[in-house]
């Protein structure tokens, strides 16, 4: 049987970004074909209701997400309701799919697996979790970065 794998969309050349645009990932490419995988694309930020293109968002207080934690966009308004959602949908396909592996980008305060951004829309990275691969990682999936591949 063929292994699932779910993946950011935006690795895939999805349009899903804040700004409308992907993020195509060679690497991500060359993977999948080589394995011949099926592959679920996946969109916290969509599936938290967001729309496309949107505001940027970052996690407040300078360490990914954490319980309690706030995200808000660069206009200032809380869409931390927003990532919850997704993250919790983002756990609903994987319950139902069952992928041995997730790949998710880096840097994103709802798909960052090791690095997020600081909060003040600086562009300075700093170690933590984006919320969906934060609840992704805690229910026991393997979560894994682009760069980490
Ligand atoms: S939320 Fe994740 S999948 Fe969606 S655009 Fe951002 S990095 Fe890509």
């Amino acid at each position: 049987m063929r292994k699932v794998i779910m993946i950011s969309a935006c690795l895939l050349g999805l349009p899903t970004r804040y700004d409308g645009k992907s993020k195509p990932d060679e690497k991500v490419m060359r993977f999948i074909e080589k394995e011949n995988v099926v592959v679920v694309p996946f969109c916290p930020e969509q599936l938290g209701g967001l729309p496309t293109p949107r505001f940027s968002s970052e996690i407040q207080g300078g360490k990914g997400w954490q319980e309690g934690a706030q995200v808000l966009n660069k206009n200032g308004e809380d869409v931390t309701r927003n990532f919850i959602l997704g993250a919790e949908i983002s756990l609903k396909i994987a319950w139902f799919s069952k992928p041995e592996l997730i790949i998710m980008k880096e840097r994103s305060p709802s798909c960052g697996v090791n690095y997020v951004y600081d909060g003040a829309f600086s562009k300075k990275e700093v170690r933590g979790m984006g919320v969906a691969a934060y609840y992704l990682k805690k229910a026991g999936y393997n979560v894994i970065s682009e760069e980490d591949l």
